[in-house]
């Protein structure tokens, strides 16, 4: 007989993580595994090995919120990120919950039994367990590669190329000529870090970004860490950086130009005079239509003043025997080339659902709340914020299934799904992002929907309002009591209502 628990969680990256501590926190006495494909949790924090890899996000929100991050530094390195995830989820047992080198493949749900199946390979095998609640915690990307663009030519070069997601453990450039493709976070991490040792590294961008500089350690956190101490100063530095992103974000909305006219003002400055700050740092989008890059104390801008880096806007014509030649007929001379031309996106971790045997395509779901789907029982999904810290989202996402599983104890239900029946609701994009890695995948992906509870929130401050305040039992989300089978046991529901 396949092993039944109360919860499974898919992934051990940072939402999984903080899934399973919300949840035992809440429910002590529940059983939840966490079924992880890779042979170590921390999921993005522990594939990406890049030089600099880093937060592009201030860690106090990046952070969760039950668990301070009591660095200096609101911008952190992935190795202090990993160490962060693997002390949280040991400090709280949860490393003892996570099953390694489990990839799940298929969940089928039986409205008979009131439960899912759960299928995952592990070695050769296929293993399968029983739930009542799924909560797929499986990132957005394809973790075996990246998204590889078209490179017209590649076969004549004869250096090297590297994708930021398989990053050669020895790689040894210093000294060397390095192109880096693109201009996203990746790139702008990626330039400064190894322009401190390489001869000379270019980042060839088709079309600039977007790029501000944020100090790694802000004075007013510092100062309030001194008034109050580090445990009680992180909510306020947490809250103060919502206002402060938020802020940003709806000027950037509301009042674009003005947004461009100050980015701009801040660019020119950290740029040598004369500098072609138009051809090379101005997007043809307005700010935040994509995300925005950080750049810790303006070190990319630094590498320019100093001569380490320098910026090509253009198109590849072809890769040549020593480099690649653009349209505009410049050559770039290169020993290393890094495709830093981003992620494929994969929604659920290429799991197959079936609902009573019926399968489930997921662009025909309607996502509620931005972590349920449509006619889908008990199940709940992360994705995090594209305009502000994805852990925000991972946090408000499992606390509102710890009150919606709160509530079903309490009130004898076994099975909750929201069921869309409103004729006024149209579908919409659930990634509402024009950045290309979205836009090539964003139809394999459930939509969201035009009105409450299925217009996609990209705002914490009126998430954590409706996620944490709002009723449960709101009409939209059905409730029902198994058809036969035990209900799970021990739980201490939270109140709620
Ligand atoms: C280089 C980089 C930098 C980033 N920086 C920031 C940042 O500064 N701020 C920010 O907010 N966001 C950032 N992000 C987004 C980032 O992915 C999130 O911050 C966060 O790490 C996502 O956590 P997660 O657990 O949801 O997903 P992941 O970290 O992707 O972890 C998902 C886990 O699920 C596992 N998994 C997937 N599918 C299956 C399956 N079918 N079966 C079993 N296990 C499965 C994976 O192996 C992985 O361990 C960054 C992303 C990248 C790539």
């Amino acid at each position: 007989m396949s092993q039944h628990v109360d919860v499974l969680i898919v992934g051990a990256g940072l939402s999984g993580i903080g899934a399973a501590h919300h949840l035992r926190t809440a429910f002590p006495g529940r059983t939840y595994v966490v079924l992880e494909a890779r042979d170590v949790m921390g999921g993005t924090w522990d594939l990406f090995r890049f030089p600099g890899v880093r937060s592009d996000s201030d860690m106090q929100t990046l952070g969760y919120r039950f668990r301070p991050w009591t660095g200096a530094k609101a911008i952190a390195d992935g190795p202090s990120i990993l160490r962060y995830l693997r002390d949280t989820a040991t400090e709280a047992g949860i490393d003892q919950h996570v099953r390694y080198q489990h990839r799940v493949t298929r969940v089928s749900w039986s409205a008979t039994d009131a439960r899912w199946t759960v299928q995952a390979t592990h070695d050769t095998e296929t293993m399968v367990l029983t739930c009542s609640f799924l909560l797929v915690c499986s990132g957005y990307y394809r973790y075996d590669h990246g998204y590889q663009a078209a490179l017209p030519g590649i076969g004549d070069f004869r250096g090297q190329v590297v994708h930021p997601q398989q990053w050669p453990e020895h790689l040894d450039y210093a000294g060397k000529r390095v192109v880096v493709i693109g201009s996203g976070a990746t790139a702008v991490t990626l330039v400064p870090a190894m322009a401190e040792t390489a001869g000379h590294v270019t980042m060839l961008q088709r079309s600039p970004s977007y790029i501000i500089s944020l100090p790694t350690e802000d004075p007013i956190d510092a100062r309030l860490r001194t008034l109050v101490g580090t445990r009680r100063a992180y909510p306020l530095i947490r809250w103060k950086n919502v206002l402060v992103s938020t802020l940003i974000y709806q000027l950037s909305q509301r009042r674009p130009q003005m947004m461009r006219n100050w980015i701009r003002g801040m660019t020119i400055k950290q740029l040598p005079a004369g500098y072609e700050v138009d051809t090379h740092f101005k997007p043809v989008y307005n700010p935040w239509d994509q995300r925005l890059c950080l750049v810790p104390d303006g070190d990319l801008f630094r590498a320019i003043r100093h001569q380490q880096a320098s910026v090509v806007t253009g198109r590849i014509a072809t890769f040549t025997e020593h480099g690649l030649r653009l349209e505009s007929g410049e050559e770039l001379q290169a020993d290393i080339v890094v495709t830093a031309t981003g992620l494929q996106l994969l929604a659920l971790g290429g799991i197959e659902l079936t609902v009573d045997g019926r399968a489930i395509h997921l662009p025909d779901t309607m996502a509620y709340k931005g972590m349920m789907l449509s006619g889908v029982p008990n199940f709940a999904f992360t994705i995090g914020y594209t305009n502000a810290s994805w852990t925000l989202k991972a946090d408000l996402v499992s606390e509102y299934v710890c009150r919606l599983l709160g509530y079903m104890d309490s009130h004898g239900y076994d099975v909750c799904v929201p069921v869309n029946e409103d004729p006024r609701v149209t579908e919409q994009p659930l990634l509402d992002f024009s950045a290309g890695y979205v836009l090539r995948a964003i139809d394999q992906f459930p939509r969201a929907g035009s009105r409450a509870p299925w217009r996609l929130g990209m705002s914490y401050l009126s998430d954590a309002l409706t996620l944490r305040h709002s009723k449960i039992n709101d009409g939209t989300m059905r409730f029902s009591a198994a058809q036969t089978g035990p209900r799970p046991a021990g739980t201490g529901a939270p109140s709620t209502r």
